[in-house]
């Protein structure tokens, strides 16, 4: 489907009258119309519609180029319309509600059925989140429907933290953008399977697995994510992701990346390579892109979408990138970047 015109609204996060305003009022009537409208979060921008309706689901899978068997995260303004989706949610599932909604936290409960199969991808699960961005709430409450969002950028690619990348990716392929600044933590949910006897980790993200432990004791982590050759238990996890154009490769050891950049100069390509504010003189590529500081990983993880999108307007052929440690956040950043590089790690 093509649209003539994607409308965009400026929306200011600090307004105090959100629900009322222009861009939320024609967004939430347009999402009742079955329409699909990209919007902020404090993780990244999501890409929303009617989590009921199947025709605007539809619109969500293609216009993104997603694969079909990839399900959704219905978001949702409050607990009560949550629980009305689930059935045999744990204790422990409460608990993690009540601590990190609204937040960067995603939860897989038992149920789905009353949302349309195109969301759960057929599956007898769900998975639910109440957003922490005063955008995202005040568009939630104001459709008053459960609102299925994947990130707003064509499958494959870097997720949007600004308005402009879901421009550059779904212009003319979506009914509307809503604009309401830069996201805040810059990585994806962490995505929390419910089902079992204890909560089990599926993607990593903004909320970190020593956060989680501090609430409810035993957290698992979907072994897939630590060994190649498992499936993972999240079907979205085994598609490639993130992904700039250019070759992306990871360096482990960063004393080597100079040797690496200048002998690839040498062969006539241009080298772009990824580093942090402590590092960045150090190179001498054709593009150095500096994304945060690896003191506070947490500035990493806000920059490294944009970092590895501008990438591509700078045309290079091949990036180096340093690695990061895998603590806290750094869990995330280093998902995402080994799935920038398909894998390839130059240990
Ligand atoms: P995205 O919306 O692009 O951030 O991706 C959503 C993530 O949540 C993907 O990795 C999905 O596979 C995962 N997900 C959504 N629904 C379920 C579910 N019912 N069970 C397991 N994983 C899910
Ligand atoms: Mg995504």
């Amino acid at each position: 489907m093509s649209y003539k015109q994607t409308y965009q609204w400026v929306v200011d996060k600090n307004n105090e009258n959100l629900r009322n305003a222009k861009g939320i009022k024609e967004a939430a009537l347009l999402i009742n119309q079955n329409e699909i409208i990209a919007f902020p979060t404090e993780t990244v921008y999501g890409l929303g519609g009617n989590a009921k309706n199947d025709e605007a689901i539809k619109k969500i899978f293609a216009a993104k180029g997603r694969p079909s068997d990839n399900p959704l995260i219905v978001h949702v303004a409050t607990m009560e319309q949550a629980a009305q989706l689930v059935i045999n949610q744990p204790e422990y599932g409460t608990k993690l509600m009540e601590v990190f909604w609204p937040g960067p936290l995603t939860l897989v409960f038992n149920g789905g059925k009353d949302v349309s199969p195109y969301v759960t991808a057929g599956l007898e699960t769900i998975a639910l989140r109440i957003p922490d961005h005063p955008v995202a709430l005040a568009l939630l409450e104001e459709a008053n429907l459960p609102v299925a969002a994947p990130s707003a950028n064509t499958s494959g690619k870097p997720s949007p933290t600004v308005a402009k990348h879901v421009k550059d990716d779904l212009y003319g392929c979506i009914s509307g953008i809503i604009d309401g600044g830069d996201t805040g933590v810059g990585v994806e949910s962490t995505v929390v399977d419910c089902t079992g006897d204890y909560p089990m980790i599926l993607r990593p993200g903004g909320i970190t697995k020593e956060q989680l432990e501090a609430v409810v004791g035993r957290v698992d982590v979907d072994e897939a994510l630590s060994q190649q050759n498992v499936a993972p238990k999240s079907p979205g996890m085994k598609y490639t992701h993130y992904a700039p154009n250019a070759d992306f490769i990871l360096v482990e050891n960063k004393e080597v990346i100079g040797e690496l950049i200048h002998s690839k100069q040498q062969q006539g390509f241009r080298v772009g390579v990824l580093t942090t504010e402590e590092q960045k003189d150090k190179y001498k590529a054709d593009v150095v892109i500096c994304c945060g500081y690896r003191t506070d990983l947490a500035t990493v993880a806000k920059r490294l979408y944009d970092s590895l999108r501008t990438f591509n307007e700078k045309e290079v052929d091949i990036i180096y990138s340093e690695t990061f440690p895998k603590v806290g956040v750094g869990v995330a950043i280093m998902n995402r970047l080994e799935k920038a590089a398909g894998g390839i790690i130059i240990r």
